[in-house]
């Protein structure tokens, strides 16, 4: 716990990886590997293994979530994944605006709001996902772009929700963020929380770092006061790596 009674979140996002079997036999082996762990942890399928995963982790601690969420319940939206949906298939948690749709699928800040609205409406905790590219960074446009991601995300909404920092630069890049680097984002987004949904809910709020997270990083990256765990890529397809970033989050 933060001091200020943030449970620690972690996050693996499997993206477009494995097969049932694989990930049942994952599961099992993750669940009897993780033990008794401070941080709330969840499993970010794709979306045909979510019945599987949310299968395979019940009765566990692990809870499971989407990768994707359509802003309406249902509709001629080929390819799309609705609230209800993911509800039914098991889910508690969605992605919302990874870098990765952002660029594959051109979303916008407003539909990732639109997004993360479905996903409130629908009982599912969003996962708001932010970061600036490589160049916004050289350029020194990183809290200006922080600033409008966040801001156009929330639309002043108080509701429960996490924010994932993942600098674009870092995500399966093997480059992560220095500590110091990583706070300095963190504790910035911490102070535009307040501004955009009060002080008590922005000391509430966990803001998870992603980017090339490992066992190697994971402790001092954690040991930042703005840092309540993390949104895990590659790592977390590999359980053993992936328990080891969680026991390093308390
Ligand atoms: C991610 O996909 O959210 C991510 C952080 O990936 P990686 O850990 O592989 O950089």
């Amino acid at each position: 716990m933060s001091p200020d009674g943030r449970r620690p979140l972690v996050g693996g996002n499997w993206k477009m990886h494995m097969l049932r079997g694989e990930a049942e036999e994952y599961c099992r082996s993750f669940v009897t590997g993780l033990g008794d762990v401070a941080a709330e942890v969840a499993l970010f399928p794709s979306h045909p293994l979510l019945p599987a995963v949310a299968g395979a982790l019940a009765g566990s601690p692990v809870g499971c979530g989407g990768q994707d969420i359509h802003p309406e319940e249902k509709g001629a939206h080929t390819g799309d994944v609705s609230g209800p949906q993911l509800v039914d298939a098991g889910c508690s948690w969605v992605l919302c605006g990874h870098s990765e749709r952002r660029q594959d699928h051109g979303e916008s800040d407003e539909l990732v709001g639109q997004k993360a609205d479905a996903a409130i409406r629908h009982g599912l905790a969003p996962l708001i996902c932010i970061g600036e590219t490589l160049e916004e960074r050289q350029a020194n446009r990183t809290f200006e772009v922080l600033e409008r991601q966040l801001g156009r995300a929330l639309a002043g909404r108080p509701d429960p929700f996490a924010v994932a920092y993942e600098p674009i630069w870092a995500i399966g890049t093997g480059e992560t963020a220095t500590p110091e680097m990583a706070q300095e984002a963190h504790g910035f987004l911490r102070e535009l929380l307040a501004d955009l949904v009060g002080d008590e809910a922005a000391a509430a709020r966990r803001i998870l770092y992603g980017g090339s997270a490992k066992p190697g990083n994971a402790a001092e990256l954690f040991a930042q006061p703005d840092i309540d765990g993390f949104l895990v890529g590659g790592a977390s397809l590999d359980p053993e790596s992936f328990i080891a970033i969680i026991r390093c989050c308390g």
